[in-house]
C-alpha cells in the first residue's frame, strides 16, 4: 500500500511557479498583486450526487476543476491557485494517474498552481479551493443588474441534462448527439476568458451550474429586479432543438444543470461590443431576454404567452 504521503507526492505534486510556497508545507503562501482583490471559491463533488462513481477519472479531474474555474470566471476573475481536499475509498494508483491528468491538464490551461489539500480515506468526493485575482471593485457581482439591462447567456444550455438524461436511460441519442452532450455533462468548458472580458460590459454576472431559472433567479433576487425570457431565443444543442416542444425539453434548457455557461446582463450600449467579443471567442454570446423593474421572472414562449410555472433547478435540500 502506498502511504498518503507517497499519493501526494507522486500524483499532486508539481510545481508551483506563481506560488511563493506550494505543496509541502503547512500552509502554501501566496502573493496576490497590488490593487487586486482575492476572489476565494470551493465547490465540492460528491459520488453518486454530483457524478455517476465509474464516470472516466480523467474527465472528473477536469470537472472538479473546471466547476471552480466558472466561478471565478462569473466574477470575471483571474484564476491563480487551487487547493484540493480528496476522500477516497482506495488508493488506486491508475485511477489516481488519470485523475490528477485531468486536473493538471485544465490547470496548465489556465495558469493555475495546485498549492496544497487534504488527502483522506472516505466515500468519495472532491472539493477544490480556488483563488484568483480580480481588479479591486471590478469584479462581476450578482447584485449589479438593473431595470432596462439586456439578459444574455454565451454558449448553449441544455446540453449536460440531456446527457444524464441519455446516460441514465431516460431517453436516447444518437451517437454524435450522445459523444456531444456527454461532453458537455462531463467536461465543461469554463468561460474564464469570457468571464475576464465582460469586465467593463456587463453588470451581474452568473455561472449556470443549477439551471438557468434557478441561477438567473439568484441575480434577480440579489438586484431586486426581475426578468422577462424569451424561450425561442434560447441557445440549445442541435440533440435538443426538436425536443423544444415537449415540456422535458424545455426543462433541460430552463432548468438543466452542469451547462457551466455564462448568464450576464448589460447596458443595451454593450451590444456592438458583445458582438464583437462573440467573434473574438469564437464563443456564442445570445441576447436572451431583458430585466424588468417589477420583481419576478417571466419566460415567454414564440406567441408571447408566458409559461406555466416550471421546476427551477437543482436543489440538494428541496
Ligand atoms: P498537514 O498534516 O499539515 O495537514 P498533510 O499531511 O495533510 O499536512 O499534507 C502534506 C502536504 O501535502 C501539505 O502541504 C498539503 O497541502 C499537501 N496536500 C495534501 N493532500 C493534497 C492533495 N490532494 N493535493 C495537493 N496537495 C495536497
Ligand atoms: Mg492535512
Amino acid at each position: 500500500m502506498p502511504s498518503e504521503f507517497d499519493l501526494i507526492a507522486r500524483h499532486f505534486t508539481r510545481p508551483c511557479p506563481g506560488a511563493t510556497l506550494g505543496v509541502g508545507d503547512d500552509a502554501a503562501l501566496l502573493r496576490p498583486a497590488p490593487g487586486m482583490d482575492l476572489a476565494v471559491s470551493t465547490d465540492m463533488l460528491v459520488s453518486g450526487r454530483h457524478f455517476l462513481p465509474d464516470t472516466d477519472p480523467r474527465r472528473l479531474g477536469h470537472k472538479t476543476l473546471a466547476v471552480n474555474l466558472s466561478d471565478l470566471a462569473a466574477m470575471g476573475a483571474i484564476p491563480r491557485w487551487a487547493t484540493l481536499a480528496l476522500a477516497l475509498p482506495q488508493a488506486d494508483e491508475a485511477w489516481l494517474a488519470a485523475f490528477s491528468a485531468g486536473f493538471f491538464d485544465l490547470a496548465a490551461h489556465h495558469g493555475v498552481d495546485l498549492v496544497g489539500g487534504d488527502t483522506t480515506r472516505g466515500p468519495l468526493a472532491l472539493s477544490v479551493t480556488i483563488l484568483g485575482e480580480v481588479e479591486s471593485g471590478r469584479a462581476l457581482r450578482r447584485d449589479a443588474a438593473r431595470a432596462g439591462d439586456e439578459l444574455w447567456v454565451s454558449g448553449e444550455l441544455g446540453g449536460a441534462a440531456l446527457g444524464l438524461m441519455h446516460v441514465q436511460g431516460a431517453l436516447h441519442l444518437n451517437a454524435e448527439h450522445a459523444r456531444a452532450c456527454l461532453a458537455r455533462l462531463e467536461a465543461p468548458q469554463p468561460r474564464v476568458a469570457l468571464g475576464r472580458a465582460l469586465i467593463g460590459l456587463a453588470r451581474a454576472a452568473i455561472d449556470v451550474s443549477d439551471g438557468l431559472l434557478a441561477d438567473l433567479g439568484h441575480i434577480l433576487e440579489r438586484s431586486g429586479v426581475g426578468a422577462e425570457l424569451a424561450l425561442e431565443r434560447l441557445p440549445v444543442p442541435a440533440a435538443l432543438s426538436p425536443l423544444m416542444a415537449q415540456e422535458a425539453g424545455r426543462a433541460c434548457a430552463l432548468a438543466g444543470g452542469d451547462d457551466y455557461e455564462l448568464c450576464f446582463t448589460a447596458p443595451v450600449s454593450a451590444r456592438e461590443a458583445l458582438a464583437e467579443l462573440e467573434a473574438e471567442l469564437g464563443l456564442r454570446l445570445t441576447r436572451i431576454g431583458q430585466i424588468t423593474a417589477t420583481a419576478g421572472l417571466t419566460v415567454r414562449d414564440g406567441e408571447g404567452r408566458p409559461l406555466p410555472t416550471l421546476r427551477q433547478g437543482y436543489d440538494h435540500f428541496g
